[in-house]
């Protein structure tokens, strides 16, 4: 494959392109992972950015509904719109969340719009590198706008907020003590809360749990990338259309506090850090799951059970076996 026509044509903002473009990062193979290496670092000192925007929510929250519906909004704004996502369950069914794409018919018949579902790897750790490497392939091909999609469970939200520029939490209307559902940790990386299904007779119910969560987040440690009023609650209704443009007003006014006051090139800088250092780890634990390291720990792991070997000494010798490796 010629690396440097596919870039060509990625920049040139070739949909095609960068369809392949993304084969080839979810690739397991050696030499297209070497490909996709040459050309992620082709790419790196592209100057067009995209507003990355993360959005978390359970199932039936109306992700979909809403990704469908601001999608159409900014489209009709003039950007051009990715779709991208994280989900832990295609690790294990196979299936993934934006595999239905009836759910987002409109969009994708948009030239404007591009929606790739999340790739079917065996763990996590893949699936968000390749969905990293997929947001910087859509920066690359000029999208102004990357959606990060993802299921409120677990371990997911902390790697898409750790892909965004806006993480984006989408609630139900609920009952008052509903509110102790979301965990703490997901509340505290949300830049803004949106309480969809606003409309019909869950208009009510939705400004109550507003309210709430308004509350919820003020109560929360200051963060030094927030302006005055943010992290913010406020509701939508993705069906009716309903508060669009009044989040993403609020998305542009953050974007650009952020952008003005530094806080911008910092997040993405602390990023790249956080993923150079969880490639890292994901590369020693690889090594530590190769033969012959792994018959060897297995052996340690005998020995330390019979306790013939000290747990330290048995991790020492491993380590030391290790560095032999690295050096040779
Ligand atoms: P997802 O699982 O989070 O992607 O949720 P979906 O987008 O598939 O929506 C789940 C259900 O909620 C569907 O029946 C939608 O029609 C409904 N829904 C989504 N957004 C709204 C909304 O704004 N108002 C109302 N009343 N229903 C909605």
């Amino acid at each position: 494959m010629d690396i440097a026509a596919l870039r060509e044509k990625l920049i040139g903002q070739d949909r095609r392109a960068l369809a392949r473009a993304i084969t080839l990062v979810e690739s397991g193979r050696a030499d297209h992972r070497a490909m996709a290496t040459e050309l992620l670092d082709s790419l790196s000192g592209q100057p067009h950015k995209a507003l990355r925007i993360g959005l978390s929510g359970t199932p039936g929250v109306g992700k979909s509904t809403f990704i469908e519906s601001f999608g159409m909004f900014l489209i009709g704004q003039g950007k051009r719109v990715a779709v991208l996502a994280v989900d832990p369950s295609s690790a294990r069914s196979g299936g993934s969340i934006l595999g239905d794409k009836t759910r987002m018919e409109r969009l994708t018949r948009e030239r404007a719009a591009f929606i790739r579902p999340s790739p079917s790897q065996s763990h996590l750790g893949g699936v968000a590198r390749r969905t990293r490497e997929a947001v910087a392939l859509c920066e690359a091909a000029g999208f102004d706008i990357v959606l990060i999609e993802t299921v409120g469970v677990g371990q997911s939200e902390t790697v898409v907020s750790q892909m965004s520029d806006l993480f984006l939490l989408l609630l139900a209307p609920a009952g008052g003590d509903e509110l102790q559902g979301v965990k703490r940790g997901i509340m505290e990386m949300a830049d803004m809360i949106l309480v969809n299904k606003a409309d019909g007779d869950l208009k009510a119910t939705a400004t109550r749990t507003c309210a709430d969560y308004a509350g919820a987040l003020r109560l929360l440690r200051k963060r030094p990338q927030d302006p005055q009023g943010f992290p913010k609650a406020m509701t939508v209704s993705a069906l009716e259309h309903e508060g669009l443009q009044a989040a993403w007003e609020d998305m542009q006014a953050l974007k650009s506090w952020r952008q003005e006051n530094g806080h911008w090139n910092s997040r993405r800088a602390a990023q790249a850090q956080f993923w150079f250092e969880e490639e890292l780890r994901q590369g020693l634990l690889a090594q530590l799951d190769a033969a012959p390291i792994k018959a060897q720990i297995a052996s340690l792991a005998d020995k330390v059970a019979a306790g013939q070997l000290s747990p330290s000494s048995a991790a020492q010798d491993i380590l030391s076996a290790l560095k032999l490796s690295a050096r040779g």
